[in-house]
């Protein structure tokens, strides 16, 4: 099949068909509208099979983490997504695999009215790249760098199943089978949280999407604000197949050091906790306060009111850097 005929085939029918697209698939650019007082937020992220994904991912699961993890991006900034690109680089044509694909990618571009418009369509190993586009209001995003002392440290949903179900598939660690779907479902289908990014805006003082685990990106959220913070273990949101299939201590582990969560991780000041709090669940989006920022430059941990050692490598990660 020529490249062309695979790009009619596969990305060219779609339902979302937004108004702000005047050019989309078929051009040698897409065309998009922008108003005025609006920013554009923009993110690349790539799936490289075997090193982002297990090899024997579901072409739908790539399809729609791809997106997932670029929405999260978004998310994290406050914005609203509007467009995507996608470079594609293929081993082979095989049409079911391209149309599980679409599935995945196209599934979760209508639910946020997201639209496919270019990229680019090449032979070789297994690999996807989604540019991603998103809208905020002039000057209202969010970014990392905006954490003062003394402001609440939130994450949504819970964490550490997406590091179990990596764990399971190296180690073969779960044995009941209702735990290992829960946990491979969160790895293979991130929810983005667009929603509760959105709602954040008003109310955030930074923000980050948990990607390569919690202890590292707080750690990002302290070094470009400057200041520290402390997490309360035994605050950290788990879920019940974590807590049923993990003693506390691995699951915390899991939870510190683990990646591929896709949950947002955010700081909001005392006045504006209440607001954002009311806002996030209008939102429909389950947070939780997990500890709070401070000026001490490093990461802490607390069980039970008591300080404990930290048990990874991320925090060394971020002191070490800090050194430099
Ligand atoms: P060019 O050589 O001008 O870059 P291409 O032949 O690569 O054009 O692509 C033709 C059109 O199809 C372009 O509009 C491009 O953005 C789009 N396109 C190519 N691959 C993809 C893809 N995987 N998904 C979406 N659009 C694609
Ligand atoms: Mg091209």
């Amino acid at each position: 099949m020529k490249e062309f005929e695979l790009i009619k085939q596969f990305f060219t029918e779609q339902a979302v068909k937004r108004k702000d697209v005047l050019l989309g698939i078929g051009d040698d650019c897409a065309v998009v509208s922008s108003t005025e007082n609006q920013n554009i937020v923009v993110t690349t992220d790539t799936l490289v099979a075997g090193v982002h994904f297990p090899l024997g991912t579901s072409p739908k699961a790539i399809g729609h983490k791809a997106v997932a993890v670029n929405l999260s991006d978004i998310a994290a900034m406050g914005a609203k997504p509007s467009w995507i690109s996608l470079a594609i680089t293929l081993p082979e044509v095989n049409d079911d695999w391209l149309s599980e694909f679409c599935s995945g990618v196209f599934e979760l571009c209508e639910y946020y009215n997201v639209q496919l418009i270019g990229g680019d369509t090449t032979q070789g190993p297994l690999s996807i790249t989604i540019t991603a586009q998103g809208i905020t209001p002039e000057g209202k995003y969010l970014s990392r760098s905006g954490a003062k002392s003394g402001d609440w440290l939130y994450v949504t949903g819970e964490l550490g199943d997406a590091a179990l179900a990596l764990q399971h598939y190296k180690e073969s660690v779960l044995t009941e089978n209702d735990i290992i779907e829960q946990v491979q479902n969160k790895l293979d289908f991130p929810k983005p949280r667009v929603l509760a990014g959105q709602a954040l805006r008003e109310y955030a003082s930074a923000a980050i999407d948990i990607s390569d685990g919690l202890l590292s990106d707080l750690g990002h959220i302290c070094q470009a604000s400057n200041v520290g913070a402390n997490i309360v273990l035994d605050a950290i949101p788990l879920s019940d197949a974590m807590k049923k299939s993990q003693s506390f201590d691995d699951s915390v582990h899991l939870a510190l050091n683990g990646g591929d969560d896709y949950e947002l991780l955010f700081t909001v000041s005392e006045d504006k906790k209440v607001g954002m709090e009311t806002a996030l669940s209008h939102a429909g989006t389950v947070i939780t306060c997990i500890g709070q920022i401070n000026a001490s430059q490093i990461i802490s941990t607390t069980l039970n009111n008591k300080a404990v050692p930290i048990r990874n490598s991320g925090f060394e990660h971020f002191s070490s850097k800090k050194s430099t």
